[in-house]
């Protein structure tokens, strides 16, 4: 932000660049590419290659470095997911994988407990499969699942948020890869933010699930990239899916549109190795210190209450979540969100579908702007006054 060419690009367009606020979030472009694997993309994109063998190749640097038996790099977790639902469904049948979205003759059921419904669940049916909840609100039961498990299904599908509280009201994965194992089906993990800390990546492919997905947009790789985990049977399956299988074997499935560059795929690589090998205590003291800024700027002021996030586990670490007083501004948490949208900078927060503070991340903000987002809060507070 230091020089004043600052979203010049966009500004030419007519458009306003944003201050990102509110985080890792894709309808704002989700991520900045890290320096290291731009370079890393920049080599790749003057020169061919067969796309069959860098996937390969590069699939098993990144297997290898994570400790698991197979990795594939797709366009997105989300990719992935629909990905890995073909695999479950259609396999290396290569009829089958042509016959897809529709599953006639093939077990087409994706189990998901009634409580880890969530939003990206929809990618597991974008294959031809269907989700089909087992429990209710109140949760599910070992026999309930069991019980659902039939020729029908193709998968159980199970997503992870290692920093959020643990939901008692669910299975846990580790029950639920031993009675969906137990009937010969496949676990299929959603752990798209896991990717830190670093034991938790590839973690859930090591305790037995057959796949996991990463987002690969949370890690400075490119924001349209995903890496998918598993063994080296889905992997394989997965690859068969794929846009590379498309083009290279000659099988029309339904990975076609989900293609991604080799420049993309090399980024992902120097993401996988620079996430490894960096120094995270010092990512972190960085994180807190943007954080820190903007709490500590805004703490002594009445009337508003900010308190820091304390968590480090995922993709997201810090920020700080904040309440204002209706009784001394003129305005409310869901009001101020848009006052900071109409603001000069344009500044994006949230506050999140149920809940009802204002949340503050600071994964998309350099030191200076999380300066000036402090700033711009504090001023127009004070033209709020009661
Ligand atoms: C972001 C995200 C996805 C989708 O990943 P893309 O790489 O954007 O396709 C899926 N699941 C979870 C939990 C995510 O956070």
């Amino acid at each position: 932000m230091n020089n004043s060419n600052w979203g010049s690009i966009y500004k030419e367009l007519g458009l306003e660049p944003i201050i990102n606020a509110t985080g890792s979030v894709t309808a704002l472009g989700g991520s900045i590419v890290a320096k290291e694997v731009q370079e890393g993309m920049d080599l790749a994109n003057d020169v061919y290659i067969p796309m069959t063998q860098l996937e390969k190749k590069v699939g098993d640097q990144i297997a290898n470095i994570l400790n698991v038996p197979a990795a594939y790099i797709t366009s997105g977790a989300g990719s992935a997911l629909t990905l890995a639902a073909a695999a479950f469904m259609a396999g290396k049948d290569d009829d089958k994988i042509q016959q897809l979205p529709n599953t006639d003759g093939m077990p087409n059921k994706i189990l998901i407990q009634k409580r880890q419904r969530y939003w990206y669940d929809r990618c597991m049916e974008l294959s031809g499969g269907q989700l089909v909840e087992i429990g209710d609100e109140n949760g599910t039961t070992a026999n309930q699942l069991s019980d659902a498990i039939d020729s029908q299904t193709a998968c159980v599908h199970y997503p992870v948020y290692e920093q959020e509280e643990i939901d008692k009201k669910i299975l846990r994965l580790e029950e639920v890869i031993e009675i969906a194992h137990g009937k010969n089906k496949p676990v299929s993990v959603d752990a798209a933010g896991q990717i830190f800390p670093l034991e938790n990546f590839g973690k859930y492919v090591r305790m037995g699930a057959d796949f996991q997905c990463i987002a690969a947009k949370y890690m400075g790789a490119p924001h349209s990239t995903g890496i998918a985990l598993g063994t080296e049977d889905v992997i394989d399956s997965i690859s068969r899916h794929s846009f590379v299988g498309y083009e290279s074997r000659r099988i029309r499935g339904i990975g076609r549109p989900h293609k991604i560059d080799r420049q993309e795929i090399i980024g992902v690589l120097y993401a996988v190795k620079r996430w490894m090998g960096m120094n995270h205590e010092e990512r972190l003291s960085i994180e807190e210190t943007k954080t820190l800024n903007i709490v500590n700027f805004l703490k002594n002021i009445k009337g508003i209450k900010v308190e820091i996030i304390n968590n480090i586990i995922g993709h997201q670490p810090f920020g700080l979540s904040m309440d204002i007083d209706s009784n001394i501004y003129k305005t409310t948490n869901i009001d101020f969100v848009e006052i900071l949208k109409n603001s000069t900078p344009s500044i994006w927060t949230r506050v999140p579908d149920g809940e009802e503070s204002i949340v503050i991340h600071v994964f998309g903000m350099n030191d200076e702007q999380s300066n000036i987002v402090a700033n711009v809060i504090k001023n127009k507070l004070e033209g709020l006054k009661i």
